[in-house]
């Protein structure tokens, strides 16, 4: 197995129903941009390279426009809410989502500095446990481990969640989209 390419990583958490009041939203769809959709590794087939400026500064990322329209499918099955979770921030929905053919979406703020937290969680996982309050989500992300899992599974207000983590050298793959779908379907049979 190549170095830094790491089998999907999922993990399933469940409160009790009693600690979690009445989920009545549709589950979340937390998608990374650095690692998920645009690969950190060599250029990958499929892909276009594009160049983005912020703050004076320019980044070349490579998109592949069909992950636009396999998170649109998704969510469009799953009922759940495409939201980012990344450092680009806003930014992500002026140089990610167009060429993705991804519609504006809400963010979460993820203000650094970009340093583990006190339990060795990633910087991003006290916004997110934040951000969703109850709701169930699922988070594709490259760089959440266990500490993240644990700091969510013990956060107030934190219910189901499911983990997907992306390999960075990849990209977000089909089999990471299944673990989703498969997980978010399966939320509306649970008690
Ligand atoms: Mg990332």
């Amino acid at each position: 197995m190549p170095e830094g390419v790491r089998p999907g990583l999922a993990r399933q958490i469940r409160l009790p129903p009693a600690t979690i009041a009445h989920v009545t939203e549709s589950p979340l769809l937390l998608v990374d941009v650095d690692g998920v959709l645009n690969p950190l590794g060599g250029a990958l087939p499929g892909f276009e390279v594009h160049e983005c400026v912020v703050d004076g500064q320019t980044y070349r990322v490579q998109l592949n426009p069909g992950h636009g329209a396999a998170l649109l499918a998704l969510a469009a099955d799953t009922g759940a809410e495409l939201v980012w979770a990344t450092t680009w921030e806003r930014e992500a929905n002026w140089w990610i989502g167009p060429p993705l053919g991804l519609p504006e979406l809400p963010v979460v703020e993820v203000p650094g500095p970009a340093l583990p937290g006190g339990g060795g969680e990633m910087f991003k996982t006290p916004h997110v446990a934040a951000y969703v309050k109850g709701r169930p989500f699922v988070w594709l992300d490259d760089h959440t481990w266990e500490p993240d899992e644990e700091y969510l599974r013990d956060h107030p207000g934190v219910g189901d969640f499911l983990l997907v983590h992306v390999s960075p050298r990849l990209g977000l793959t089909d089999a990471d989209l299944e673990q989703a779908r498969d997980w978010l379907k399966a939320l509306d049979r649970r008690p």
